[in-house]
């Protein structure tokens, strides 16, 4: 099997840092820590386990902050045990080829998503623990207890996981469309970690994969919501108004803008601090930096709600006055996991709950896919067999000058380049 993962030797990650500040290139280097290799095939390492065969896999955000190696070594989630190998692809659609002899869920033939990473449904731990009891596995209390690791990732031709990691993919759905359930599934979550109330005003920061599909996702909760849109580039904001957003904010006009599209009052010392009082009422931040957040807290309203849905792993320097001046709530959401239903909005059909009103994210922005509510295969740009990954990945990073959202990886197509010859012992299986 091929698989495309990153090799978290430190001296690899060292050099690609080190030559990496003057050109990019250095993180595609042999040098580097991303590798493209084949894996010795491997017995399934345990009996729910089941293969897969891929058949089409996305670049998200994640991958390319791992691959471009934007970890701050002081974060606290740097203290993690890390595997010797990091497989890369969580956006992936594939074909069940072989299971363990205790499978229950899986057949041989079933089309599937990867859904879950490790937690107590995928280690069969019982009784689980509180969050995996109400669905919420992204947060699971045993997610980070050793335990065999999957074999592969979506950026391979295979993948070995527990069968309890994989969503069964309804028909209805193209191949594309199950590829990208993970980041709808993931800006759905975002939607309803605080959902927005009808005629509220708010606020998606960034226009990425995960900031368009949330300004989907605020529309199907709250159709007659304001959603104002902060988008880096022109394209983005073609592709957000086709998503649903109704106006638009430019960083360069600030805070002055933003007191003007919501009636706050903007006070601010020439050359120096400024305020507002009044705001958006929600404010999604899909990018995760220290402006952006800064941005969030500075622009949202007394008692408003900032969602914080960008995920990076970097040390944030922020004044955080508004948090206690203006009673803001500040509320995580990561991945997906399990939703309760919001009513209204005429969600019954896509609502076929049955956990005491609950429904698997997954579930959910399967059905809304299918309704056509949601629609992430707008947001495909460019498609690449895999074994041009790097290039791919160099067209999902560049994204002013290729007017990149979504960049797809075609698996059907695995013949890989004679460099990558070298094989491979899984080593995870063991660990
Ligand atoms: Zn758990």
């Amino acid at each position: 099997m091929w698989s495309v993962y990153l090799d978290n030797n430190p001296l690899r990650a060292g050099s690609a840092r080190a030559l990496g500040v003057a050109s990019r290139r250095a993180y595609h280097s042999p040098l580097a820590p991303l590798r493209a290799r084949k894996v010795s095939k491997t017995a399934l390492p345990g009996r729910r386990w089941v293969r897969i065969r891929n058949f089409m896999a996305g670049i998200s955000g994640t991958d390319l902050a791992l691959v471009h190696l934007q970890t701050d070594p002081s974060v606290g989630l740097m203290a993690l045990p890390r595997p010797s190998r990091t497989y890369l692809g969580r956006e992936v659609v594939g074909e069940v080829i072989d299971i363990g002899p205790e499978a229950e869920f899986l057949r041989v033939g079933d089309r599937v998503a990867y859904q879950l990473d490790q937690c107590c449904a995928t280690r069969d731990i019982e009784p689980p623990c509180r969050h995996c009891a109400s669905g919420n596995y992204s947060i699971c209390e045993n997610r980070y207890l050793p335990g065999p690791q999957p074999i592969g990732g979506g950026w391979g031709d295979e993948m070995i996981l527990h069968e309890r990691q994989l969503f069964l993919v309804p028909d209805g759905l193209a191949d594309e469309q199950a590829a990208l359930l993970e980041p709808s599934a993931v800006a759905l979550h975002a939607a309803l970690r605080h959902q927005p109330q009808p005629e509220e005003n708010v606020l998606v920061i960034g226009a990425g994969s995960i900031g368009l599909l949330t300004i989907q996702a605020v529309r199907v909760f709250a159709p007659q919501a304001n959603v104002t849109v902060l988008a880096r580039h022109p394209f983005q904001v073609e592709m957000a108004t086709r998503m649903g957003a109704t106006r638009m904010l430019y960083v360069e006009d600030g805070t002055a803008a933003v007191a003007r599209m919501t009636g706050g009052r903007h006070y601010r010392r020439r050359l120096g601090p400024e305020l507002l009082v009044g705001g958006f009422d929600v404010i999604y931040d899909t990018v995760g930096s220290d402006t952006t957040m800064q941005q969030a807290l500075q622009w949202v309203r007394g008692r408003g709600t900032i969602v914080q849905a960008g995920m990076r792993l970097e040390r944030m320097h922020l004044d955080p006055t508004p948090i206690w001046d203006q009673e803001v709530n500040i509320c995580g959401a990561i991945g997906h996991g399990s939703e309760s239903w919001p009513g209204g909005a005429g969600l019954a059909s896509s609502w076929s709950a049955d956990n005491g009103g609950r429904v698997s994210t997954f579930a959910l922005a399967a059905a809304l896919i299918r309704e056509r509510r949601l629609t992430p295969q707008r947001l495909v740009t460019h498609r690449f067999p895999l074994r041009e990954v790097r290039r791919a990945v160099e067209v999902a990073r560049d994204k002013a000058t290729h007017r990149s959202i979504k960049v797809l990886l075609d698996i059907r197509d695995v013949a890989m380049p004679s460099e990558a010859v070298e094989e491979l012992q899984p080593v995870e299986a063991s660990e």
